[in-house]
Formats: structure tokens, C-alpha cells, sequence
């Protein structure tokens, strides 16, 4: 019954069957349930992070995740606030473009998309830029699958008192993130990432200090740019009576906390973490064997996603080898660097050894087929 593609890509991903089934239910958005199932997921995220009892706050966002991004950037920026984006990457690069859109003052302290992002040049930046008050830092740049030094980039932030906001997109439930031991104020990722639920709403952790300043500093106003996208708004309506101010994605909520159920049964954050490692050890040995080439030198690969160069062969063209593949029921993903031909490959979601190893078999037999030999 179940035959959907395995989707290797960075989201929305594969999901179990149960996680579709949960979200066999008209739940109405005021019911008693669905206000619990939401309060129960509030905190189990805070768990994730390591954060409950430490003064954070989970806020639940309609909307994929640069939804909840724009959500942040334009609702904790006030009139004077400058912001700092750390870039490498086409993520990066959108935080930046979230603030010119808004019209919020930024800059950017920018790395090769093939290089991770070093902690003192952000020292360095600050200390040139005495306006800055926000840093802006994505966790896994997925447009390569590198891992910058977030810890790092958190201490610069405390010690020179700045705000730092983390896109933890697609690292989130799947990379161990401290958001306290790391300094980090504010974090965003998405219900179809790493949890392995389906798309429909991002959520924000936020120190609470911070919220209650602001409501503080704006006689409860907040910064918010936007109606829809005002977090304060939105974290205090969830405070008030548990709902949404708008129409909440109820089906994907149930999804999602049944995701997380699945999480936990899994072993949390380090189980899921030892099968995603697991799915990109067999991928990487197996492309390696086949005569692919990695984007990005290893020490420098996350387990999430790997961008691999196209082969250097006249036979080899992307869209006949994607959908080749697609026709014998794989699907991956074009690349996003801007200096190299590349296309890439998640190891994300409901996926095992065994999809890794029948994908592996899949792109040898492509190759067969296009007469490409490496
Ligand atoms: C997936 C992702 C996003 C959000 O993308 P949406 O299409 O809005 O869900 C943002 N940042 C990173 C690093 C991502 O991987």
C-alpha cells in the first residue's frame, strides 16, 4: 500500500506510515486535544535543545521555515537594530535578503560556500561594526551540508553582547544543539526536517528574558513587521489560552507530535543522529567506489546532506541522470553552489542502510546506462 519514492533530499522528506496516519483526524483548533497536543509539543522541543527549565520559550509558527526566520528577524529588531549575517551558503545569503526585504540595517561577514564559517572573523567584523546589534547564523548550510561552528560563534556573541539567532533548519533533532550551553537566543527549524514530520509550521526557541524585554522596551507592542508573522504576538497567544491566532495547520501538529514519539523511541537526538551518520558512511563509501567526489573536503561534512561535483564525462548530463534514477523510483536533489556543477544527496528522514544501498545500486546501473566510466 505504501510505495511513495524514498526522497534523498534536504526536506520535506520521507516520513513513517504512522506519522501520515496520525494525522487521520479532524481536530478542531479550540478543542481541549488539540490545545494539549500543542502544549506537550512546546516542551518536548525544549527538551530537544536542552533547554527546559533554562528560561526558553517554544513558539509555533504557521508556514515552512523561512516563514519563521522572517518571523524572528522582523519581530526582535528594533527601529535602531543592525543585524550581522555570518554567509556561506544560499541560506545565509536569505537571512540577509529577509532584512533588506524588511528594510531592517544589515551586513554580512562572508565565507566560500566551501569553507566553514570561523568564529574570529565574526570577532573581527563586530569590532568594525559597532552598530551591529543581532548575529544571524545558519547551523548546517544546506546548500553543501557543512556544519559551522555555532558553539564558537556563541561565545563571540556573549562577549560582545550581541543577540544570536541560529538557523538550525536541518540539523535540528538530528545534531546535538545545547541552545544554552551555546549561547544561542533565538533558534528556527521546521516540522518536516530532522523530527521527520510533514511540512505545515516552523517553531522558534527564544530565550524568554529577551520576549519579555521587548514587550517591556514596546509597552507590549513588539517590533513585528507584519501582522501574520508577529512572533510576540503569536508566543503570547499560545501563553494566553494555548491557541494559534490564526488558523493552526491542525493535521500536521498531530503528525508532528507523533514524530516526536517516533524520535524518542528511536533513542532522541543521539539515536537519530547514529542512523543518519550510518546512511552518509554507507553513501559516502559507496560514491566513492563508483568515482564520485565530494564538494567539500570531510572534516567539513555534516552527516545531513553531501554535494557530490559531476563527474568529469562528456556522457554525464544532470536531467537524464536524475530522472533515470526517478524512474527506478529515486529521487535526490540538484546542487545549490554557486562556484561548482554539483548535485546532492540527503541522508535524512525515514531512510535506512538498505534505501542507501538499492540507491547506491541505482546510480551504478545509471551510469551503466550512460555509458559514463569513472
Ligand atoms: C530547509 C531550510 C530552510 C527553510 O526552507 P523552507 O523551504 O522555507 O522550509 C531554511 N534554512 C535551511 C538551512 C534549510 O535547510
Amino acid at each position: 500500500m505504501y510505495t511513495d519514492k524514498p526522497l534523498f533530499t534536504p526536506g520535506p522528506l520521507t516520513t513513517s506510515l504512522t506519522v501520515k496516519r496520525a494525522m487521520l483526524h479532524d481536530l478542531g483548533s479550540r478543542d481541549t486535544e488539540f490545545i494539549r497536543v500543542v502544549r506537550e509539543i512546546r516542551q518536548e522541543l525544549l527538551k530537544l535543545a536542552e533547554a527546559d527549565g533554562r528560561g526558553y520559550e517554544t513558539i509555533l509558527m504557521q508556514g515552512s521555515g523561512t516563514f519563521g526566520i522572517e518571523s524572528v528577524i522582523g519581530s526582535i529588531t528594533p527601529p535602531d537594530g543592525k543585524w550581522l549575517f555570518v554567509v556561506n551558503g544560499a541560506y545565509g545569503q536569505r537571512m540577509l535578503q529577509i532584512a533588506r526585504t524588511l528594510q531592517i540595517a544589515a551586513s554580512d561577514v562572508s565565507f566560500p560556500e566551501s569553507w566553514p564559517a570561523v568564529a574570529e572573523a565574526v570577532a573581527m567584523a563586530l569590532d568594525h561594526d559597532p552598530a551591529v546589534t543581532h548575529i544571524g547564523a545558519v547551523h548546517c548550510e544546506t546548500t553543501t551540508g557543512l556544519l559551522n561552528p555555532i558553539r564558537e560563534i556563541g561565545r563571540v556573541a556573549a562577549l560582545h553582547r550581541k543577540v544570536l539567532f541560529v538557523d538550525a533548519m536541518s540539523s535540528f533533532g538530528a545534531v546535538p544543539i545545547p541552545v544554552a550551553d551555546w549561547g544561542i537566543d533565538f533558534l528556527v527549524s521546521s516540522s518536516n526536517k530532522c523530527i521527520e514530520g510533514v511540512p505545515g509550521f516552523s517553531y522558534v526557541l527564544a530565550r524568554r528574558n529577551l520576549l519579555e524585554q521587548i514587550m517591556r522596551s514596546t509597552q507590549s507592542a513588539g517590533y513585528a513587521r507584519s501582522l501574520s508573522l508577529n512572533l510576540l504576538a503569536q508566543w503570547r497567544g499560545l501563553e494566553a489560552d494555548g491557541q494559534f491566532r490564526f488558523t493552526p495547520p491542525t493535521h500536521t501538529i498531530l503528525a508532528f507530535r507523533q514524530a516526536l514519539t517516533e524520535l524518542g523511541v528511536e533513542g532522541g537526538v543521539a539515536g537519530r543522529a547514529a542512523r543518519y551518520r550510518h546512511n552518509y558512511e554507507i553513501l559516502i563509501t559507496g560514491m566513492r567506489e563508483l568515482g564520485f567526489i565530494e564538494y567539500l573536503r570531510p572534516e567539513d561534512q555534516g552527516y545531513i546532506i553531501t554535494s557530490f561535483r559531476y563527474p568529469d564525462h562528456p556522457n554525464f548530463g544532470f536531467i537524464r541522470f536524475y530522472e533515470l534514477l526517478n524512474n527506478k523510483g529515486f529521487v535526490i536533489y540538484p546542487g545549490k553552489v554557486s562556484d561548482a556543477a554539483c548535485f546532492r544527496i540527503g541522508t535524512i528522514g525515514r531512510i535506512f542502510e538498505e534505501d542507501v544501498r538499492a540507491l547506491l545500486a541505482a546510480i551504478r546501473e545509471t551510469l551503466a546506462e550512460m555509458e559514463v566510466t569513472l
